[in-house]
């Protein structure tokens, strides 16, 4: 596969999507499918400097602009969220091998300085003095979490509510699952305040920053005037913090749709991530407010496959 990305036969981009990179300590406040040991995370960036051909976002748009398709093994790195981890760990890792990224903002998360919802969730549950937890909208169930399963659709019942709630909503919710499974101890702050986005950037250069809507809201499960009012609030405070436009956007879970586009481009982005369900490579001509992103798997043999932007398709038969 190197070979064919080396001969520039199989042309595209990949944008891989991370969120928090870090250590031990870190790893057990966190949802594993959101976290990148920072031993892994370096070993990739060290094959990407030496292997690939590392843009940055608004590069990768301006080539697509021209109608022009990346060349084989082109790869751009995002990170969602904000965590502050992208800046204690990442950051100098990007630094030490001279690759640019992009960093999705949640603006509310940053404006509080909020650990994410699900992290909060997960911890929640992991921390628990009380196993019995009854939840459901309508109609509740009782889930013994010391049972494997039980565990596990518990967990996924709280992030399907979690998931689809409002800001205000989503407190309560919190509230009360903390309120019944009396964690004994709650986690760290693990998202960037603004004052620290703004360090990033004078320390790392390299970091270009774009919007991830207000609330980390679903914006297809919104009416569509609140998706607009978060997709404007959200352009308007990044250029009131850090001073330019446009920036780019990414849709919460990857959720958009043709209207959802036509607002993100209205409110002033200038491309978007989030496309479900496509061929994760990108070529020309390419809807840029609708880039697809994968998260880049652990084993190194798998992301080397998948970021010579060959045969993506048997990558995703394989699983992660
Ligand atoms: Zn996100």
């Amino acid at each position: 596969m190197r070979l064919a990305a080396g001969r520039g036969q199989i042309q595209g981009a990949l944008i891989l999507m991370y969120h928090s990179v870090g250590d031990a300590q870190n790893a057990k406040w966190l949802d594993p499918a959101n976290h990148v040991p920072a031993a892994i995370f370096s070993r990739q960036m060290e094959f990407l400097a030496r292997e690939r051909k590392v843009v940055a976002l608004d590069e990768l748009v301006s080539t697509l602009q021209k109608g022009i398709t990346p060349a084989a093994g082109t790869v751009v790195i995002t990170f969602d969220d904000g965590y502050l981890d992208n800046l204690t760990v990442a950051a100098p890792i990007l630094q030490r091998y001279k690759l640019p990224a992009t960093l999705f903002l949640p603006i509310g998360y940053i404006d509080r300085a909020e650990t994410q919802w699900v992290d909060q969730a997960y911890s929640a549950f992991k921390f628990r003095s009380n196993s019995r937890l009854v939840w459901g909208a309508g109609v509740a169930t009782t889930f013994n979490l010391d049972d494997r399963a039980e565990h596990q659709a518990g967990y996924l019942a709280v992030c399907e509510q979690l998931l689809q709630a409002g800001a205000r909503k989503r407190r309560e919710l919190l509230d009360e699952l903390f309120g019944q499974l009396h964690p004994t101890s709650l986690p760290p702050r693990l998202t960037m305040n603004w004052h620290e986005v703004k360090s990033l950037l004078r320390s790392y250069p390299c970091f270009e920053i774009g919007g991830h809507t207000l609330e980390h809201t679903d914006l297809s499960n919104v009416s569509g005037e609140e998706a607009q009012k978060e997709l404007i609030t959200c352009a308007q405070r990044l250029e009131e913090e850090l001073g330019v436009q446009p920036h780019p956007f990414s849709f919460c879970y990857g959720r958009t749709s043709d209207s959802l586009r036509r607002m993100a481009a209205t409110a002033g982005f200038e491309a978007a991530c989030g496309g479900e369900g496509l061929d994760p490579v990108i070529k020309a001509p390419a809807d840029l407010f609708r880039l697809p992103r994968v998260a880049g798997p652990a084993s190194m043999r798998r992301f080397d496959l998948l970021t010579s932007s060959a045969n993506t398709g048997i990558w995703r038969r394989l699983g992660r």
